[in-house]
């Protein structure tokens, strides 16, 4: 029997909702727990506490916020190891990359601790005026009651990136977990509700997306949705809160490119073009998926990219030398079968994987894929996957290689991978991506952006972006 959850924390109470949500382990399609969802009523009640409680909190200091903040990461840390199990059982990542995302969000609450603290002393500075019977200074304040709503593939990272950045503005949150992985989230949430924070600051109503997040994206009381998820679903909250003209800010899919230069050290070109496809199952925003690789090494290098690729260990986290797991779950998994029939229906020739491994009968496990002959115009190229499908090309000039790159309605990520590295840095500033490795695996610090051009984002989460995009700006001005 798996238990039943609360999934509803409002006003600083857990409750039950009316929905049962089941969660699913997809390594063994067994049913790990179910939790109950709410609805636009619970959406209703927890902006209701959230208001309510925003008088208070947006008038408490930055230093009082950040200890709170601070508390959350040690809490975070404390529970580390349950963490991980519980992001590796729900979602299916390993466990080395289960903790990758813990020490993402320790470090994501601390520095906005840090921006917090500071922002006491920045508020209220004296704004330069070409005239001297006036003054004016700035203020920063909280923009209100906000609402996240965020995705299943990395749900504790994503919450984080957006959580700690709105409680140290000053906001009031209503948090949405994907309906498909609440269980890390469920955990935080208790971590925090042991923090101190005051109720109804922080309120979590899991459920269904038409349930819960149509109706948080529309409600009246919400000054800004922050959303990370599918272009689809963007576009949809985008346009529910156009009605009461709320702050949006969204995260969405990516169709990114590595660019393998001809004069690149190719055991790291494989070894970027192998995790910037298969970590966390390809299922990631940023995957670079299409490998572009300069003509004259081509050969050499799709030899060993396809040794690597099937050199993957793919099983369950309970497995210890897995190095992938399995998709999320049935849809994810029959989502990415289905591109890579109509892959090779385009004429496209897949050199290996992207079946079930042989000693995986259960769980939505594929072997890594990798195409070539990829036409330009097929879904395979264009459009997102979310799976471990790398397609790979030649190219024989650096402008064709951009070019090639640039040719998207995406534009989060990029790589480039070259010995030379006056040109890498030429060509990162020809890319039209929000953020760009050069020789390096995708590292995430939250002092940087992260957020793209085009299609793939609004806004820009991280740094001091990621607080901005929390705050409205006041100006006062004076007559002396
Ligand atoms: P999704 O869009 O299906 O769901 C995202 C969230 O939106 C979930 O909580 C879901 O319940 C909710 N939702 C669904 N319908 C809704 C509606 N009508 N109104 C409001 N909310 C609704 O996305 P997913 O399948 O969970 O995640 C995968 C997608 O997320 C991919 O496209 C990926 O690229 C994107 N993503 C982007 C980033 C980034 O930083 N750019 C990061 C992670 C994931």
């Amino acid at each position: 029997m798996s238990p039943v959850l609360a999934g509803l924390y409002i006003d600083g109470k857990w409750r039950s909702g009316d929905e049962q949500l089941p969660v699913i382990n997809p390594s063994t399609e067994e049913r790990l727990a179910i939790v109950t969802g709410g609805d636009a009523r619970a959406v209703d009640d927890a902006v209701h506490a959230a208001r309510a409680a925003f008088g208070g909190w947006s008038q408490t200091t930055g230093a009082a916020r950040a200890m709170i903040l601070r508390r959350i990461a040690e809490g975070v840390a404390a529970r580390r190891e349950r963490l991980i199990e519980l992001q590796s059982s729900n979602n299916g990542k390993p466990g080395f990359e289960a903790a990758i995302d813990v020490d993402d969000v320790i470090a994501t609450f601390n520095y906005y601790a840090d921006l917090a603290e500071a922002s006491d002393g920045q508020q209220d500075r004296a704004v330069q005026l070409p005239v001297e019977d006036f003054t004016a200074r700035l203020r920063r304040e909280p923009c209100g009651v906000v609402g996240l709503i965020v995705p299943w593939n990395f749900p504790m990272v994503t919450t984080a990136w957006k959580l700690a950045p709105a409680l140290a503005a000053g906001c009031c949150v209503l948090l949405k977990p994907s309906e498909v992985t609440p269980l890390a989230e469920l955990e935080l949430a208790q971590i925090i509700a042991a923090s101190g924070v005051p109720a109804g600051v922080f309120n979590v109503v899991c459920g269904t997306g038409v349930s819960v997040g149509a109706s948080l994206s529309a409600h009246p009381g919400i000054a800004k949705v922050s959303f990370t998820g599918s272009n689809a679903v963007g576009v949809q909250v985008m346009q529910r809160a156009a009605e009461t003209v709320k702050g949006v800010s969204l995260e969405l899919g990516g169709k990114s490119s590595l660019l393998v230069m001809a004069d690149a050290d190719l055991d790291l070109a494989v070894d970027l073009a192998s995790g910037g496809g298969y970590f966390n199952a390809g299922q990631m925003c940023s995957a670079t998926s299409r490998v572009l690789v300069a003509q004259e090494i081509l050969e050499p290098f799709l030899e060993r990219l396809v040794a690597k690729a099937r050199s993957i260990k793919v099983a369950g986290p309970g497995n210890e030398d897995a190095e992938m797991g399995p998709l999320v779950n049935q849809a994810q998994y029959r989502r990415v079968v289905a591109h890579i029939e109509a892959g090779k229906d385009s004429g496209a020739r897949l050199l290996c994987g992207g079946v079930r491994p042989a000693d995986q009968p259960r769980g939505y496990f594929l072997t890594p894929a990798i195409f070539t002959n990829v036409p330009l115009d097929s879904a395979l190229w264009r459009e997102e996957i979310f799976g471990p499908v790398l397609c790979v090309r030649g190219f024989s000039s650096q402008a064709e290689a951009i070019a090639l790159a640039n040719d998207t309605q995406f534009g989060l990520v990029a790589s480039v991978v070259s010995r030379d590295l006056d040109a890498a840095e030429r060509i990162a500033n020809a890319l039209e991506a929000g953020m760009v490795w050069i020789n390096a695996p995708q590292v995430i610090f939250p002092q940087a952006s992260w957020g793209g051009y085009k299609q793939s984002s609004l806004g820009r989460e991280l740094g001091p972006w990621g607080l901005q995009a929390f705050q409205e700006i006041k100006h006062v001005v004076r007559a002396v």
